[in-house]
């Protein structure tokens, strides 16, 4: 699938948006689940934990001692403190865990029956049984903190672990992301690239190498492209050309013929294309609404061809070179561009046979259901 989606077009670009949106979510995911629990946690450390309850109990069976050991002692206090002090030993998890719990809460109960039986107790012999209790409970706290610290490294541990996972994870999406990318940009510059080729032959295909203009297939493309237009189609010939590539040599004429196409380029105006339609024979389309337009356009030309004055050297008509024209005005929708073709040529035909030098727009070709 992934194979398929990188032969499409864009298949890249998806892909490394896709890493990169993968990206975001794994940055959100870091700071919106992880972080936030490893803080929750630690926040969590100073509330009371287990080795705390142990560290209170002890702390009410000090309060016992200290209401038994002073010169006045105060047998409801100490009674009450011990009474606590149980409580906070009382624990399921103490109970489970360690041993002595057991044994100390029996003792700190036969403790409060002593002190409840008896006006005056011997504290000595208190003190004496309290010992292992607050043995007891030291125990506790001791193996409470083991075991906390070793949690905490524990979490530390993990969460370091899901850390550098989560890292190496956003890494190498990112590096994903970016390799993605660059096949795409490689893949976009070879597209652009090929289309600016095959624009380029497509171009040179149209134009005729000698003279830089439209050849007969760009004339051909022009005309299908706007089927609705009323238009004026102008074969132009050169007049005993032949004589004169034979009087001055191919290169001379070659120059006449780029001469000529940058003449009647000027001639014929902005809205006029010119094309060689091969040998020494040119086309001009133009748009125009009326027949006179074209005819206009034709005089104009003599008359730049006349102006210009370039000297044929074995022309049988004139010591300059002159130019013979035919024109169509027609629409392909309505006339059909052969048809107009085939005017235009015959009209042409009609000047050469007239004894050259000339123009003539053919009568042919009319452009009534072409719009005005
Ligand atoms: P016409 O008045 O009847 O047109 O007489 P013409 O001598 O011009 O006769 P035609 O049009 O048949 O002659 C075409 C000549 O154009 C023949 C060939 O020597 C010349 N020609 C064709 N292509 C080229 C080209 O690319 N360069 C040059 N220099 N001459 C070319
Ligand atoms: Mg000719």
């Amino acid at each position: 699938m992934i194979r398929r989606l990188c032969q499409m077009r864009s298949g890249w670009l998806w892909l490394s948006l896709a890493s990169f949106s993968t990206l975001v979510l794994l940055v959100i995911y870091d700071m919106r689940l992880v972080t936030p629990e490893i803080d929750r946690y630690f926040s969590q450390q100073d509330n009371v934990t287990g080795h705390q309850l142990a560290t209170r109990s002890r702390m009410f069976l000090h309060d016992t001692l200290e209401a038994l050991l002073t010169e006045t002692p105060s047998l409801e206090s100490a009674s009450m403190s011990l009474d606590i002090a149980y409580g906070f030993l009382d624990i399921d998890v103490y109970r489970e865990r360690y041993a002595c719990t057991e044994r100390s809460l029996s003792d700190i109960d036969a403790l409060q029956r002593q002190l409840m039986k008896a006006s005056t107790p011997e504290i000595a012999r208190i003190i004496e049984a309290l010992l292992p209790v607050l043995e007891c409970l030291t125990d506790i706290e001791i193996a409470q903190r083991v075991q906390r610290s070793a949690t905490v490294n524990a979490f530390v541990d993990e969460a370091r672990q899901h850390q550098t996972l989560l890292l190496i994870g956003t890494l190498i999406v990112y590096l994903l992301g970016l390799i993605f990318w660059w096949f795409h940009e490689k893949q976009r510059r070879a597209t652009e690239k090929a289309s600016r080729e095959s624009l380029r032959w497509m171009t040179k295909a149209l134009r005729d190498p000698l003279t830089g203009v439209g050849n007969r297939d760009a004339l051909y493309q022009d005309i299908a492209e706007q089927p609705d237009e009323r238009m004026g189609l102008l074969l132009i010939d050169i007049d005993y050309f032949k004589p004169y590539n034979d009087c001055l040599g191919h290169p001379e004429g070659d120059r006449l013929l780029r001469r000529l196409t940058h003449l009647i380029e000027q001639a014929m105006g902005e809205e006029a294309t010119l094309y060689r339609m091969g040998g020494d024979e040119f086309a001009v389309l133009m748009n125009c609404n009326t027949r006179e337009t074209l005819q206009q356009r034709c005089a104009a030309l003599v008359d730049a061809v006349t102006r210009e004055a370039i000297t044929h050297p074995d022309s049988p008509i004139s010591t300059m070179v002159t130019l013979s024209g035919g024109g169509v005005w027609f629409c392909p929708a309505d006339t059909g561009f052969e048809h107009a073709y085939a005017a235009a040529d015959a009209a042409l035909y009609r000047i050469k046979q007239a004894g050259r030098d000339g123009w003539e727009v053919s009568h042919t070709g009319t452009s009534s259901q072409c719009p005005a």
